[in-house]
């Protein structure tokens, strides 16, 4: 058998400290990657460094480890690799365009709603500018009636019409950072990820990866997509919504939280951190093993 080497990995973004909802994603992929006996990466996703909080790289790292999640190799930090996303950006030629729209503009064109909540692009620059206007940001061209499927090993089958529900996304934003969708893929890709395991608020952003994956060149990697972890009134856990920093000082209550999260059946009481993980391997197998 010549079954590829499973790569997972946890791509945090450092916007503030660990909270439920990204404990919850890191669980998943550790043990994903446990279960496979794989590799598991970290990666900081702080390409974005207008949102970028300071030290909460390392707040998140120790996290981890007072958390007991081993990681595998050395932690990458996108900021440190423009450099590939810049390459690949050029790789996509003719694929990318200039928009000097502003968000006003956009919104204003009422085409429709991305997925996501982000207006839909009207298709404005998409055979050059306009007069009188200067490049702002870069898109993907989307292929008319392009639809993407996956099946998700959480989510099941998945599929979206990317022209009506994501329209041609920005690669290159208009203050200069490289855009998430473009930054993530080329990172999987570079570092040879089999397998992304990562929140539900995700979902709707696979299709455009695997739209890019195909353009690039890059294999599709197999996705499992978790619940999102939301708070009393429904909302997603995040900075913005409030969610709490986990307790470091008092670890395992906060991984028994996270595994009920998962519908992880634990079998037995777990006194330590390492008892945790040998029953949460458990429960994983169990639900996901073959
Ligand atoms: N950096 C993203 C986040 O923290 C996750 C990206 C991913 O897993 O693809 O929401």
């Amino acid at each position: 058998m010549n079954q590829t080497a499973y790569i997972g990995r946890f791509a945090p973004s450092p916007t503030g400290p660990l909270h439920m909802g990204s404990l919850v994603a890191a669980m998943a992929s550790y043990l994903d990657a446990r279960m496979h006996q794989g590799t598991w990466l970290v990666r900081i996703e702080d390409i974005d460094e207008a949102r970028t909080v300071p030290g909460a790289d390392e707040a998140i790292l120790q996290c981890l480890q007072a958390f007991g999640m081993r990681w595998d190799g050395e932690v990458v930090w996108q900021s440190r690799r423009k450099a590939l996303y810049e390459a690949a950006f050029a790789r996509l030629g003719g694929h990318a365009y200039a928009c000097g729209c502003t968000r006003r503009e956009i919104a204003d064109s009422r085409i429709g709603v991305a997925s996501d909540g982000a207006a839909v692009y009207p298709g404005t620059c998409r055979n050059g500018l306009m007069e009188g206007k200067a490049a702002r940001a870069y898109r993907l061209r989307i292929a008319d009636d392009c639809r993407i499927g996956f099946v998700d090993r959480w989510q099941g089958e998945v599929s979206q019409h990317l022209p009506s529900e994501a329209g041609d996304f920005v690669l290159r934003r208009a203050d200069g950072f490289w855009a998430y969708q473009l930054a993530v893929v080329v990172d999987d890709a570079d570092q040879r990820v089999t397998d992304i395991v990562r929140g539900a608020d995700l979902l709707d952003s696979t299709p455009r990866q695997i739209y890019l994956q195909r353009l690039l060149g890059a294999p599709t990697p197999r996705y499992l997509h978790v619940p999102v972890v939301t708070n009393a009134a429904g909302e997603k856990l995040s900075k913005q919504t409030g969610a709490l920093a986990l307790d470091v000082a008092k670890p395992l209550p906060e991984l028994v939280r996270a595994a009920a999260t998962l519908e992880l059946p634990m079998n037995g009481g777990v006194g330590t951190v390492e008892q945790f993980w040998q029953a949460a391997l458990h429960g994983w197998r169990r639900r996901f093993g073959d």
